[in-house]
Parts: structure tokens; sequence; C-alpha cells
């Protein structure tokens, strides 16, 4: 099993080990039999230890790991009687006994750890580790054997179950070792990527797929998890190897040894159809269909940030542009036609207003210019009179089109004023036989 598999297995919910497990029972029965307060059984996995069973605290004590590897290296039992006491601030560990297991088929190399925090003496600690060595006898070891097969099972339908799963839900696991930044990844993230299965890879070449501002997002979301040793979650754009596009859930988690970082796992997830469904239904709320503009809702929205608080820009006045007779060109040329006369007109509005904060279609045949500090208004409530009343020419026909436009300046007040005199000065525009503009004046 790769150490990404066992980081999996990990962080699966646990299968729990059946209480009649002998292997936990036989070790606490062996920690009362010694009278030593921990005893465990690791195996040996590539160049890690995995730790299979235990009893007692003092066999999770951080000072083990070394020892138990010089066991196992050695392939002889290696028995401390007394080690140094440690320095303030950390728990004791003061007797070890490492005793390398070869299981039946001698591919499992197991190591039974006795462990204490009180020392021993010299003939004392050699007896011990005597003893333990006669209590797992053969018998023994083929019964830890047969449990270390049935957890192997255990874990491989679990692991097969996850793979399936998180196929179908587009998601993969991806796991990074910090001291040297090499990259694991389970089949989800290769097809993610769109890269070929199992292919070498290299935290350099696998960043190169963000997009700049999302790479930026994920170098700042793990930086600041490693920092605190905490977990993120951020969605962000990548590009594949075949050169797709395509948005990621990204999920972190740090793991850590004595206080420090030492690896870091976790999720990547397709997300790219509910990122696009999400995107178009915004979208749809806030434009409108036909013509491409933001909404009245929109509209609203930025007219109640006047002071530009929440935008960036304070608003400096508005125009209101409403299509004259329109109803006759409906009547006229029909309702399609109808329909491209609106669009037409849009395109010419905001061809008029590239310095608008905002230019939205707020009902039928009306539109409204928001705009900011620096603009002639009165200049532009002509220009687009100008532009907006050219004929629109369709089969070689020309059909004539045209706007009134009422505009009034920002001198404080509600968005409702602000609102209710360049509709007044449109009023004014209109009566005044239309084709014209008019600007609001106290
Ligand atoms: P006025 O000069 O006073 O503005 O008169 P008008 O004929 O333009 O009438 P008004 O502005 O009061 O009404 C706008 C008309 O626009 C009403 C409706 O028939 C038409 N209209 C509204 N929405 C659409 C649309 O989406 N497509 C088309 N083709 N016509 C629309
Ligand atoms: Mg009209």
């Amino acid at each position: 099993m790769t150490s990404l598999h066992a980081t999996i297995d990990r962080h699966l919910p646990s299968a729990d080990v059946p209480a009649s497990d002998p292997v936990p029972a036989l070790l606490a029965r062996l920690c009362a039999l010694l009278g030593v307060d921990g005893a465990s059984l690791s195996q040996r996995a590539g160049d890690r230890l995995r730790l299979l069973a235990a009893s007692g605290s003092t066999v999770h004590h951080p000072d083990l790991a070394p020892l138990q590897r010089r066991a196992l290296d050695t392939d002889a039992p290696l028995v401390i009687p007394d080690l140094a006491p440690p320095g303030t601030g950390r728990s004791a560990l003061r007797f070890f006994a490492g005793i390398p297991l070869v299981t039946g088929d001698d591919q499992v190399r197991l190591l039974l750890t006795l462990a204490d925090a009180r020392p021993r003496s010299p003939a004392m600690a050699h007896q011990l580790a005597a003893l333990a060595i006669d209590v797992t006898s053969r018998a023994t070891i083929a019964r830890l054997t047969r449990s270390l097969e049935q957890q192997r099972a255990l874990t491989a339908q679990r692991l097969a179950l996850f793979d399936r799963a998180s196929g179908t839900a587009r998601i993969g696991v991806w796991s990074c070792d910090l001291a040297d930044e090499s990259l694991e990844w389970t089949d989800g993230v290769y097809d993610l990527f769109e890269l070929p299965r199992g292919s070498a890879l290299s935290r350099a070449t696998t960043v190169d797929h963000y997009l700049p501002e999302s790479r930026r997002i994920m170098e700042a979301a793990r930086a600041k998890a490693i920092a605190e040793c905490s977990d993120f979650c951020v969605d962000v754009e990548i590009r594949t190897a075949r050169g797709a596009r395509r948005w990621m859930r990204l999920t972190g988690n740090v793991e850590t040894r004595d206080g420090v970082a030492t690896r870091i796992f976790g999720m990547k997830q397709d997300i790219t159809e509910e990122k696009l469904l999400a995107d178009r239904t915004r979208y749809l709320a806030e434009t409108d269909v036909m013509t491409g503009l933001p909404n009245r809702s929109q509209f609203q929205i930025r007219l109640a940030d006047l002071d530009g608080a929440e935008h960036g820009a304070p608003i400096a006045g508005m125009l209101l542009v409403d299509l004259d007779g329109f109803k006759d060109i409906n009547d006229s040329h029909g309702h399609a036609l109808g329909d491209e006369c609106l669009k037409e007109a849009a395109a010419r509005l905001l061809a008029c207003c590239g310095e608008a904060v905002l230019v939205a279609r707020i009902g039928g045949d009306e539109f409204a210019v928001l705009l900011g500090t620096g603009t002639d208004m009165a200049a532009l409530a002509d220009a687009i009179v100008q532009s907006v009343g050219k004929p629109y020419t369709r089969d070689g026909r020309p059909i004539a089109l045209s706007a009134s436009v009422g505009a009034a300046h920002y001198h404080g007040g509600t968005a409702d004023e602000l609102f209710t005199q360049a509709d007044m000065a449109l009023y004014a525009a209109k009566a005044a036989g239309r084709g014209t503009s008019r600007t609001y004046s106290r």
C-alpha cells in the first residue's frame, strides 16, 4: 500500500476493529504479564513504520520511532534498559525493547515494541524481552499474520469502495511531502488534469496548470495552512494537459510531527459543471437576456450605492432613456422586428456610454445610465438622442427610431429622489415633442 493509500485509509471512516481482534487483546495481556506500561505491533511499509495495534500510552512517545527503526534495520532485538532522562517539558521514555518478528510468508516484517516510563535493570530488561519472545510463539505469529491478512483485505475493500465512489464524484486524493515536495495522486487527480495515470509528478510542473489568479489563491491558502498547521478549501481554475479549462475544488489538510508541518494532503474535485451552472444562474439573475445589458435589479443595487462604498465609484448623475413611439414600431413591423430595434438601440446606447458606471435595461423600451464624475451629462444626453435616433435599416427598408432622454445631477438626497428627478426630466423631454433631452433643474 502506498503512503497515500495509507493516508486515505487513516482518514476514511474506520471500519472498527472487532472486539474479538486478537492483536490489541494480546498486547494488553502481554503488558499485564510483563508489568510494562506499553506494547505495540508495527509493520514495516517501505521506509515507514505503520502502527498496527497498541496498548498503553508510552508506545506513542515521539522518541520511539528512531529506536524502532534501528531494531528493524539490525533484524535483532534491541533492548535498552535505561534511556537518558528526558529534558524538561517532555514525558519520560526510559525502558525500550524492540523485537523484530517475521511472519509466515517472510514478506511482512513486524516489530513488537515494549516501552515504559520506568527504567529497568539490565538483567530485568533482557528477561522481559526474552519473555516477550517466548510469549509471541510461532502459533501467536501465525494468528497475528491471519489478523493482518484480514485487516489488509478490509483495507483493500474500503479503498476499492473509495476509488469507485471518488470516480463517480470526480474526486481524487493528493498528498505532498513537505520535506522534498514529492507528490502522490490517486487516479482521480490524474484524470482531472488529463495526465496519464501514474505518470511522474513534480510540484513545479503541476502548479503550471493553474491559471495565474488561481495559482496565487492556491499558493496563499497553502502557505497559510502550513504556517498555521490548519486546513483550507479553495475553488481554482486549471488548464489540463490537453488544454481544457476546468474548475477544481481543492482542499488541503496539514499533517504535523511535534508541531511542525510534515505533509499536506487533501482532495481535488472537478466542479466545472457546478461552477458553469452557478455562473449561468447568476448571469440570468443579473442580465437582460435580450440586450445583454445588466437588468433592473442590477441597476437598483448599483443606484443604492450612491457614494460607491461597495462598488468603488460615487454616482454623479443619471440618464433615463426611453424610445419614442415604440408601440407603433411593434404594431407596424411586428414584435420580432421590435426586438431587433431594441437590441440595436441598446448597442448604440452602450457605444455612446464608454465612461458610464452602468448602462442597464430597466423596462420594456426604457434604459438607465449611471455616471461618475467628469462626464458632461447634457452633451452625452444629446449624443444619445442623435445616435439612437438614426434610422435602423432592415432588408433595405429604413425604420425610424427615436429616443428621449432625461438627465439629473446628483446633489445629495436619496437614490429614489435622483431617479424621480431623472424621470421628471424624461417626462419633460417627451412633453417637448420627443427625440430630445432635458436636464432636471431645481
Ligand atoms: P412613448 O413615446 O410615450 O414612450 O410611447 P411608446 O410607444 O414607446 O410606449 P411606451 O414607452 O409607454 O411603452 C413601451 C412599449 O414597448 C410597450 C410594449 O408594447 C413594448 N415592449 C415592451 N417590451 C418589449 C419587448 O421586449 N419587445 C418588444 N418588441 N416590445 C416591447
Ligand atoms: Mg417608449
